[in-house]
């Protein structure tokens, strides 16, 4: 690799105050890893936003080379999984957040975190995908092995015009569901329905303190909003059905009953993107490559330089960002 190369850099002065601007580093600069990775793309995520703005306590130290996904070729390996050359894929294991991520011409990095990338997927299309992606699938892989099929009726997607939600609306209708698409804004409904959402709910409907149990409509749900809503979706499960639950876009809180539970034999389904294992990460991946067909990707996906990265998370927080953020580097 060259002797320099540059990253976005969030660093703290001595009253603490956060900063972040394009830098240029030097190769012997960059943390421990087994694997050096020649980034070809990553993306702004919410949670980069989060971290370059010092909205939330993301970076838990500091320099810290913020970018929570990337995807490139591998440039220097002593793991024997991965020789020079390979392309790759990382999303989450806490780069970004305590080890130095994606948004740089270079990461090093655990061989143990990174996975071959599909070659469905050039690089800027997998970070596309992202995080947001990878967790949709996730959710999906959680509703199949608790026995959710397309004939076991409709599906309901909250947060469904955020990335996590239109990515599973995209997936859950090409695998055959029909599926409801829970959204705030009634102007996505076009977007939605071209995704392959059968059904538009407008959100109000979910966000109202409601009975233990409601009428059974939902064979499987995929929730990103958590709070009051994810409580209401569980509420209106269908007996035995599953709600896969990884957001809390709603709130934190989980105002719900047991009912749904043990009465209806429903479950609810933990997905974490952050820690999960290779194993499933590698299937959520060659998932995305048969089930998600990236062309839908490509009307809500926006290319940024490094350089536009610091602006664009002041943008992303203030909620004037719509789709994805590719950040092509290499
Ligand atoms: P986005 O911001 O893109 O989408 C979130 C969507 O939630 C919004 O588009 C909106 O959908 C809806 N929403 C926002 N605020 C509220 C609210 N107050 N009440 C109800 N609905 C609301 O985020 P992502 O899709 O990237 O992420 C979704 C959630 O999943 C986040 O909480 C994120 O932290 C979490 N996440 C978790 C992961 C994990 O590993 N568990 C991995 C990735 C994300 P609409 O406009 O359609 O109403």
């Amino acid at each position: 690799m060259n002797s320099t190369f540059r990253a976005l850099l969030i660093d703290r002065d001595d009253d603490k105050k956060q900063s972040a601007q394009v830098t240029d580093l030097s190769a012997d600069q960059l943390p421990e890893g087994d694997v050096t990775v020649r980034v070809a793309a990553s993306t702004l995520n919410y949670k980069d936003a989060l971290a370059i703005t010092g909205a939330s306590p993301i970076v838990r130290q500091f320099p810290m080379v913020p970018g929570i996904d990337l995807a490139g070729t591998v440039d220097e390996s002593s793991n024997s999984a991965f020789a020079p050359g390979d392309r790759v894929v990382l999303n989450g294991w806490g780069v970004g957040e305590r080890h130095w991520g994606g948004l740089a011409e270079y990461a090093r990095v655990s061989g143990d975190w990174l996975i071959p990338l599909e070659t469905a997927f050039t690089f800027e299309q997998a970070m596309s995908i992202g995080t947001a992606g990878y967790t949709s699938m996730l959710c999906i892989m959680a509703l199949e092995r608790n026995g959710v099929t397309p004939d076991d009726g409709e599906v309901l997607v909250t947060g469904a015009a955020g990335g996590v939600g239109s990515i599973a609306v995209a997936i859950l209708a090409k695998l055959g569901y029909q599926v409801a698409a829970v959204t705030g804004r009634p102007e996505e409904a076009d977007y939605l329905t071209g995704l392959g959402a059968s059904r538009i709910l407008p959100r109000a409907d979910f966000t109202e303190p409601g009975r233990p149990l409601a009428k059974e409509q939902w064979a499987g749900a995929v929730d990103v909003v958590g709070g009051q809503v994810l409580a209401n979706v569980c509420a209106g499960t269908k007996y035995r059905g599953t709600v896969a639950a990884c957001g809390l876009a709603g709130g934190m809180d989980f105002p719900a009953t047991v009912a749904p539970f043990i009465l209806r034999g429903v479950t609810l389904a933990g997905v974490d993107s952050v820690m999960c294992p290779v194993e499933d990460r590698r299937e959520a991946w060659r998932r995305l490559a048969q089930d998600l067909d990236s062309a839908v990707l490509q009307p809500v996906t926006t290319s940024a330089t490094l350089d536009d990265c610091a602006r664009l998370a002041d943008e992303l927080i203030a909620g004037r960002v719509r789709g994805r953020i590719v950040v092509p580097i290499g």
